[in-house]
């Protein structure tokens, strides 16, 4: 037999409910705030993720699945949506519609991590990105649209909404923050974990992200980048949050909330749980605001986020599963007696689906007891009997599952019955 690959996961008939619930919600509520889809290739250049999510993170430098293909060209299997979504966007010219530029898209990301609970190599992403606007009011909204999509699925109220400003790179004050903070890791380097010492040289905010116990110390007592805002960035974020309280939205602010990716700036924000163990962050996101330039497109600003979608249909209740909730219950149950009634019963039940039923036929030639049996286990509400007496009478016999009680009923009136009866999908 052949297995799975490590670290990748089907998503079996029983779970698919909950996947279509989550990408529902989130396709109503992303319309609703006026985004469009748009659907991705799955792979790209490599360049564009090493420009676009940056050299020195540990997702190009450690997860990234990289191959040549048989020209000998390095493509890159999409380990994030952003970078893709920018080049789309830069690509066909999607600048010139009006400001900001609302754009969804889902699908599976791919990323070389050590498996575990809740992560995984292949996993799923709902990613939004709205461009061309820098207003603080469209980041409360990106904030607010997410919360809701998490109301919409009743979890809400399970999640913490944490945000935070990185500041930026043109006014210098992130710049001044990087090199308070270099200058403090680097006279406590003896303190720090290996990976911690390598990060203050390559890509020093994400040693606040270290989980080593040993690190803590150190950490906790580091410059805090708030400190460091200058007032445009200051003012940006006040009024995120001012916004934010004028949604509704409960947030606190995580002053250590830093991110991955290397082209945040000001507002990066993460929805939270304690119910996920070390996988706590269920979607997270920021503002970007030089990326949309560094891959070649217009000057425009951006923010967006990404929800993982294995950890919000973890985090969902099991929709009750009687027998037979795998499949799609069917309404109505065909049983055809004998090669000339399956004949006429397979034309039927395409009449009766077009009129909306979920209709299953009974073709494999068991006995009646055991075509009753399983059209009970597959939930059926009602099993139409056909014999050859019942084909040549131009009849069939309607039996209502749950009281056993028949009826007949002419061929030609079937399916205004079966309606009638209720057993409308
Ligand atoms: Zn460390
Ligand atoms: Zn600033």
């Amino acid at each position: 037999m052949i297995r799975s690959v490590r670290g990748v996961h089907d998503i079996l008939p029983t779970e698919a409910a909950k996947w279509q619930r989550v990408e529902r919600a989130a396709r109503g509520v992303f319309e609703a705030y006026g985004y469009a889809e748009i659907r991705l290739p799955l792979f790209e250049r490599t360049e564009l993720f090493a420009r676009g999510i940056g050299e020195a993170t540990d997702i190009v430098q450690k997860e990234m699945y990289t191959f040549d293909d048989r020209s000998g060209e390095s493509l890159t299997l999409r380990p994030e949506a952003t970078a893709g979504l920018l080049r789309a966007y830069i690509e066909h010219g999607l600048h010139v519609q009006p400001k900001p530029v609302k754009l969804y898209t889902l699908g599976p990301m791919f990323r070389y991590e050590r498996p575990q609970a809740g992560r995984y190599r292949q996993f799923h992403q709902l990613d939004i990105e709205a461009l061309g606007d820098d207003h603080a009011a469209l980041d409360a909204e990106v904030i607010t649209m997410l919360v809701e999509l998490f109301r919409r699925l009743g979890l809400a109220d399970r999640l913490e909404v944490e945000v935070n400003s990185l500041g930026d790179e043109a006014s210098a004050c992130r710049p001044r923050y990087r090199a308070e903070l270099v200058a403090y890791l680097r006279t406590r380097a003896d303190r720090l974990c290996e990976e911690c010492r390598e990060r203050t040289e390559k890509n020093p905010l994400r040693v606040l992200d270290c989980k080593t116990p040993g690190c803590r110390p150190v950490l906790d007592g580091a410059p805090v980048l708030g400190d460091f805002l200058c007032a445009d960035c200051t003012t940006h974020f006040a009024k995120t949050r001012e916004y934010l309280d004028a949604s509704s939205v409960r947030h606190v602010v995580s002053p250590r909330l830093v991110r991955g990716l290397d082209y945040y700036v000001r507002t990066t924000f993460e929805l939270t749980t304690t119910e996920l163990g070390a996988q706590n962050a269920v979607a997270g996101g920021g503002r970007y605001d030089g990326l949309i330039k560094l891959l070649g497109g217009p000057p425009d600003p951006g923010i967006g986020f990404a929800v993982g979608v294995e950890r919000v249909v973890q985090l969902l209740p099991d929709a009750g599963s009687p027998a037979g909730a795998e499949r799609r219950t069917p309404r109505v149950f065909l049983i055809p007696l004998g090669e000339p009634a399956l004949g006429r019963m397979l034309a039927t039940a395409t009449g009766l689906r077009a009129r909306g039923l979920v209709v299953e036929v009974g073709y494999g030639g068991r006995k009646l007891g055991r075509e009753l049996e399983r059209a009970g286990r597959l939930g059926a509400s009602h099993a139409v009997i056909v014999g050859e007496a019942e084909l040549e009478r131009g009849e069939a016999i309607v039996k209502e599952m749950a009281s056993g009680a028949q009826r007949v009923v002419k061929l030609g009136e079937l399916a205004e019955q079966l309606l009638a009866l209720g057993g409308r999908a």
